[in-house]
C-alpha cells in the first residue's frame, strides 16, 4: 500500500487535512513548553510531519493499514525516537494512564468522538493544553461564555479548568476527502484538573433542557425552598435560562446548596 492508494474510511472518520495554511496555523499555536506531543488519529501523517519537527511526538493510531503506512513514511524518526505510534484505539488505551509525562494533545480529531477524547484529556491530569481540530459547532460550545445561546455544560467544565478560544476556522475543501460541515481549530489551556464528579452532575441537571428556566430543571433534584435561598443569595433572577449563569454562579451554586443540604440534613437551621 503507497499513500495514493489509500481510500478514506468512513468508520473511523477519515477526512485528511490537506490545507498547508491551516497545518502552519496549527503549529504556531501551540503553547511554547517542553511537554510531549499526543497526536490522536495521525491518519497520513501530514500533521505528524510538521509536528516532528519541534516536540517529540506519541502517537495514537487506529487503522491498521495506516500504522503500516505510517511506519514506512517515518522510519527514521521512529528509529531515533522523535516518534512513537501506538497501533489500537486511543479510548482503549486511555483506560489506564495514556502517557506517563505531560503532554500537549495537538490532533485533527476524528469528529465521532472527538467528544469524548476532549472530556478524557481534560479530565487527564498528565494533559497540559489541548489544540484540536473539531466540528466548528462542537469547538463554539466549548470555548462559549455566558449569554451565547450554545453555552452549555461544557463550556462550564472547559472554563473551570482553562482558558479556550477557536484559533481558526476551517472549510471543508482544506481536507480529502472534504466532510459535509465546517471545522474549527481551538486551545485549551489548563491550568487546574477536570472539576469534581457531583458539579458535573448538577451541570448535567442544569442544563437539562437549556430552554426552560433554570430554576425548573434544578427542581427535578433539587429542594423548592433551598434554591430559593441559593437563588437570593447570588441575586440571580427566578426566570434566568441555563446558558445565562456565568461559570462562577454555577460553582456558588453548587457550593450553597451542598452547605445549605448538609445544613438541613444535620439539623441546623440557624443562618
Ligand atoms: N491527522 C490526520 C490529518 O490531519 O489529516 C487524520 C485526521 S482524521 C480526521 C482522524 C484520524 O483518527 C484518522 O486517521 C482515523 O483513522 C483516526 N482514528 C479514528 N478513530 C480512532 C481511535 N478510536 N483511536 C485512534 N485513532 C482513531
Amino acid at each position: 500500500m503507497n499513500i495514493n492508494s489509500v481510500v478514506a474510511k468512513k468508520k473511523f472518520g477519515q477526512n485528511f487535512l490537506k490545507d498547508e495554511t491551516v497545518l502552519r496555523k496549527i503549529i504556531q499555536a501551540m503553547p511554547k513548553n517542553d511537554n510531549k506531543i499526543v497526536e490522536i488519529g495521525p491518519g497520513l501523517g501530514d500533521l505528524t510531519k510538521f509536528l516532528v519537527d519541534v516536540k517529540s511526538v506519541e502517537a495514537f493510531e487506529v487503522d491498521t493499514d495506516l500504522c503500516k503506512l505510517l511506519h514506512s513514511i517515518f522510519k527514521e524518526e521512529i528509529d531515533t525516537k522523535r516518534l512513537h505510534i501506538n497501533c489500537g484505539d486511543v479510548l482503549q488505551a486511555w483506560k489506564s494512564e495514556l502517557v506517563d509525562e505531560p503532554y500537549d494533545l495537538v490532533a485533527n480529531l476524528p469528529y465521532y468522538i472527538a467528544t469524548n477524547i476532549i472530556l478524557k484529556a481534560l479530565a487527564d491530569p498528565m494533559c497540559k493544553n489541548i489544540l484540536v481540530m473539531v466540528q466548528l459547532e462542537v469547538a463554539e460550545k466549548f470555548c462559549a461564555t455566558h449569554g451565547e445561546k450554545v453555552f452549555g455544560s461544557l463550556s462550564v467544565i472547559t472554563q473551570s479548568i482553562g482558558e479556550a478560544h477557536i484559533v481558526v476556522k476551517v472549510p471543508p475543501t482544506a481536507f480529502e476527502p472534504p466532510p459535509k460541515i465546517d471545522s474549527a481549530v481551538f486551545l485549551i489551556q489548563k491550568n487546574s484538573d477536570r472539576s469534581d464528579e457531583n458539579f458535573e452532575q448538577m451541570l448535567k441537571v442544569a442544563f437539562k433542557q437549556p430552554r426552560k428556566t433554570l430554576m425548573k430543571n434544578l427542581l427535578a433534584v433539587y429542594d423548592k425552598t433551598l434554591l430559593q435561598e441559593a437563588y437570593e443569595e447570588l441575586n440571580l433572577t427566578l426566570t434566568i435560562r441555563p446558558h445565562q449563569v456565568s461559570t462562577s454562579d454555577y460553582h456558588q451554586l453548587y457550593k450553597i446548596t451542598r452547605s445549605l443540604d448538609g445544613r438541613r440534613e444535620s439539623g441546623d437551621t440557624s443562618k
